[in-house]
């Protein structure tokens, strides 16, 4: 099974800053639409501060500000996590950076792992989501990508396939749970304000978190 290593991880990473930077109007506009007009401005933020801080504790061993060094997964993770809540804000701040902290305390290889293990990290994270937000399945949150992708690569983990199948398995099934979010009345979050005026639109969690697989499904295969 091909191994997702730290130098994928950290391009994984810097790709999502390149990706949230590319998307930032296209999540803002999503998010003006049931929100507050902030997801994209917010990840954008958030990730364009995980790369330079990546950057920072990658050169020359110096270490970043965090004191973490760049050359095992569970301080790479944590370091995400700290930047994140540091520098996201609003909701997408505090679940995101919980759901990589969560991924850094469950990391067992600290150097490569197998995409069975990728997917067990997966789950811990997103258990770390739920229990945060207190939101489940059809809420119209990030979660509804997430659960079904997570089921779908756990099937795929579970068949015996390599680690790009697991992904690609997860991403069909993100993209199908966000496109759901659309007809959803969402029960979470600042949408829920709306009520029945939020049905109609894609959440934007729902869509950042399938970006961040699609990403994870192109790089770390
Ligand atoms: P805020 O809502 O504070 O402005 P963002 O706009 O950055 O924060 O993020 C909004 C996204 O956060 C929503 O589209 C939704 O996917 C996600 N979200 C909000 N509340 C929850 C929750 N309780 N559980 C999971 N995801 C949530
Ligand atoms: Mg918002």
């Amino acid at each position: 099974m091909n191994m997702v290593t730290i130098d994928k991880v950290k391009d994984w990473l810097f790709a999502l800053s390149d990706i949230y930077s590319e998307n930032r109007e296209y999540l803002t506009e999503l998010d003006s639409a049931i929100g507050d007009a902030d997801h994209g401005i917010n990840l954008d933020r958030g990730f364009s501060a995980v790369r330079a801080e990546i950057e920072k504790m990658s050169s020359g061993g110096v270490q970043g500000a965090a004191g973490q060094s760049p050359d095992s997964f569970s301080s790479l993770f944590k370091t995400v996590s700290m930047t994140l809540i540091k520098t996201v804000g609003g909701a997408s701040g505090a679940l995101l950076g919980t759901f990589f902290l969560r991924i850094s305390q469950a990391v067992k290889s600290e150097k490569e792992m197998d995409g069975r293990e990728l997917v067990s990290l997966f789950e811990k994270g997103v258990e770390g989501i739920k229990m945060r937000g207190h939101a489940e399945e059809g809420d119209k949150t990030m979660l509804d990508t997430w659960l079904p992708a997570l089921r779908a690569m756990g099937d795929a983990a579970s068949s015996g396939g390599s680690t790009g199948e697991i992904l690609s398995a997860g991403l069909k099934s993100a993209e199908a749970g966000m496109n759901a979010t659309k007809d959803m009345k969402a029960l979470k979050g600042r949408a829920s304000y709306l009520g029945e005026r939020s049905i109609g639109h894609l959440d934007p969690g729902a869509v950042s978190s399938c970006l961040m697989i699609k990403a994870a499904s192109e790089i770390l295969r």
